[in-house]
């Protein structure tokens, strides 16, 4: 299981939907009570449903973990994952770092990784081109990246950080530590 945070800007779905073809892995579904977005048809999946549905699927115990990002409820539905596991498949799971930390408590060998904005002007104008956000929503998204950068260092959850300076780079970077992790060195190949 890989999962994958960063601040909102950071490249982090384009980083994902890179990530779950070459791994290659599957993308876990989540549910959510945001409304869906053109752009939702690529790459990580959503199911969108009301408070009222998310609540009932909370008493019912159906997600693995979840979270209120930017007022809306989102959660990693369980059993979509505990199938492709049982596949063989690995699960790659996009979530904000209180989702992360809660995956990391449950499951210590899950693999964490932290997006990193490059630097703050590039994040602005990151998120300036996207056209999504206006002025104001753009500051707020920039002061929430800093403290979603310090609660992840903080929660612990994150064996591996990258900055997205070059993209192509940043997944390369990426792919290289789960592969090594999956195989970690034979101490026995270098006598
Ligand atoms: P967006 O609405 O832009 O797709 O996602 C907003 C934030 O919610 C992103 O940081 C994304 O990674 C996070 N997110 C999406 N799905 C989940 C989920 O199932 N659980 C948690 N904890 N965060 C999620």
């Amino acid at each position: 299981m890989v999962f994958v945070s960063g601040p909102s800007g950071v490249g982090k779905s384009t980083i994902c939907r890179r990530l779950a073809c070459d791994l290659p892995a599957e993308f876990a579904v989540s549910a959510t009570t945001r409304a869906g977005k053109p752009q939702d048809a690529l790459g990580k999946k959503y199911l969108f449903i009301s408070e009222a549905e998310f609540k009932q699927r909370l008493e019912n115990n159906e997600f693995l973990e979840y979270a209120n990002v930017f007022g809306h409820w989102y959660g990693t539905l369980k059993q979509p994952v505990v199938e492709s596991l049982a596949a063989g498949k690995m699960v790659l799971l996009e979530i904000d770092v209180q989702g992360g930390s809660q995956i990391h408590r449950m499951f210590p060998e899950a693999v964490g990784i932290f997006i990193m904005p490059p630097a703050e002007k590039d994040l602005i104008a990151r998120l300036q081109s996207r056209g999504r956000d206006d002025a104001a929503a753009i500051q707020r998204r920039v002061a929430e990246a800093a403290a979603e950068v310090k609660a992840a260092c903080e929660s612990g959850a994150y064996r591996f950080m990258v900055v997205n300076q070059v993209l192509v780079e940043a997944i390369e970077d990426i792919k290289r530590f789960v592969a090594a992790v999956r195989q970690p060195p034979n101490p026995l190949r270098q006598l």
